[in-house]
């Protein structure tokens, strides 16, 4: 049994090399490897007809997409923003010398509790940052509400959203721009590289502009922008990947149906609902190890661990734990008591397009105590 292969949570969606190598023969004979080639200007067109939405400026990463989000949008002072996230989404606030002021989460959707926005908006109060975790869709109509109520931009780290919509209608569409990753671990992939999804061609143009220095002609410069700019091997990943990506989101579909079959029955093991979307990309399969499971959460995952198993503690610590945000008022436990206690819970269980069906039984086998 140790002798296994290990499994660890996500293994990148890799489309067959030999075509890939077909797009490789294109850029060798174009000479064109960055600045918006031809390649990068199709993974646009595709991207936007794919998610359904109008306007998509590609990245180097999701990180300097949130940043640059930020930048073109102005934002300052205090941003509302949850704990519960990868720590780039509140990196990207202190990279714009902003302050992050956390709020705690829903226990159902594990997204920012929008009861619990107003409370923490003061005069210095510019944005609210929610995450649509797991790619469950925030309440992006009460977010909206109150952006609205107190004139605040919202930008959404969508990073785990891809291709997720809510009542038959993108979520990326909603708030002021939304931010995508496109890492090696995420459900569609460039091996890096990400996005920002705008509301018109004009907003566009500014982001564009400022992913490449500031420059608006050969010799205009004018912002101090940054070199977010994609390359088109990146792209090419991206034009092929889209291409198989509705079979893998298919078949992680179907890991996710056998996991909530397998554990329903599992004191103590509480599958995170999906269903807030219309369509779901099952990036995540979370579960929640509550006291009833016999053994803690932390003896679950080195258990597992020891089966070759390597499961992730997704959110844990709460990026309000990392040293250069627990100092911040917001980020005492008290202020935050579902994010702990979710923190302290959670594991995210292995889901990706080749997990073979025995590979996943052995995940529920040890989880189920056999
Ligand atoms: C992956 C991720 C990011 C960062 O994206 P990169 O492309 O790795 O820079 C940001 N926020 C969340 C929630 C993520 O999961």
């Amino acid at each position: 049994m140790n002798k296994r292969k290990p499994i660890y949570v996500t293994q990148p969606f890799l489309p067959p090399l030999a075509e890939y190598v077909g797009y490789l023969e294109h850029i060798w004979d174009s000479k064109v490897l960055t600045n918006g080639g031809p390649l990068h200007q199709q993974l646009e067109a595709a991207l936007c007809n794919h998610l359904g939405v109008d306007h998509i400026a590609l990245f180097t990463n999701g990180t300097i997409a949130l940043v640059t989000a930020l930048q073109s949008l102005r934002v300052t002072g205090e941003v509302i923003t949850t704990p519960y996230s990868f720590v780039a989404t509140a990196h990207s606030l202190l990279w714009n010398g902003i302050r992050p002021v956390f709020v705690d989460i829903d226990p159902m959707t594990l997204n920012m509790d929008p009861a619990r926005i107003e409370a923490a908006i003061t005069t210095q109060t510019t944005a609210i940052m929610p995450v649509h975790c797991y790619g469950q869709p925030c309440d992006v109509g009460a977010i909206q509400r109150i952006a609205d109520n107190y004139n605040l931009k919202v930008i959404y780290d969508a990073a785990h959203a891809f291709g997720v919509a809510a009542n038959g209608s993108s979520v990326l569409k909603h708030g002021d721009l939304s931010a995508l990753s496109f890492h090696a671990t995420k459900v569609f992939n460039t091996f890096e590289g990400g996005a920002i999804v705008c509301p018109d061609a004009k907003t566009k143009l500014r982001i564009d502009q400022l992913k490449n220095f500031g420059f608006v002609d050969e010799t205009t410069v004018v912002a101090p922008g940054i070199n977010g700019k994609m390359s088109e091997v990146n792209a090419a990943m991206g034009l092929l990947q889209l291409k198989y990506l509705d079979s893998a989101i298919q078949r992680r579909g179907e890991i996710d149906a056998a996991y909530r079959d397998a554990l329903r029955s599992v004191r103590g093991i509480h599958c995170v609902e999906r269903n807030g979307a219309s369509t779901d990309n099952f990036a995540y399969f979370p579960v929640l190890v509550g006291p009833e499971y016999g053994s803690s959460r932390d003896a679950l995952y080195d258990k597992l661990k020891a089966r070759g198993i390597h499961a992730r503690r997704y959110f844990h610590p709460l990026i309000s734990d990392f040293p250069m945000y627990r100092g911040l008022p917001s980020a005492h436990r008290e202020n935050l008591p579902v994010a702990t206690r979710v923190a302290q819970q959670v594991l995210c269980l292995p889901i990706y397009p080749a997990l073979l069906p025995e590979e996943q039984q052995s995940v529920i086998d040890a989880i189920r105590g056999q």
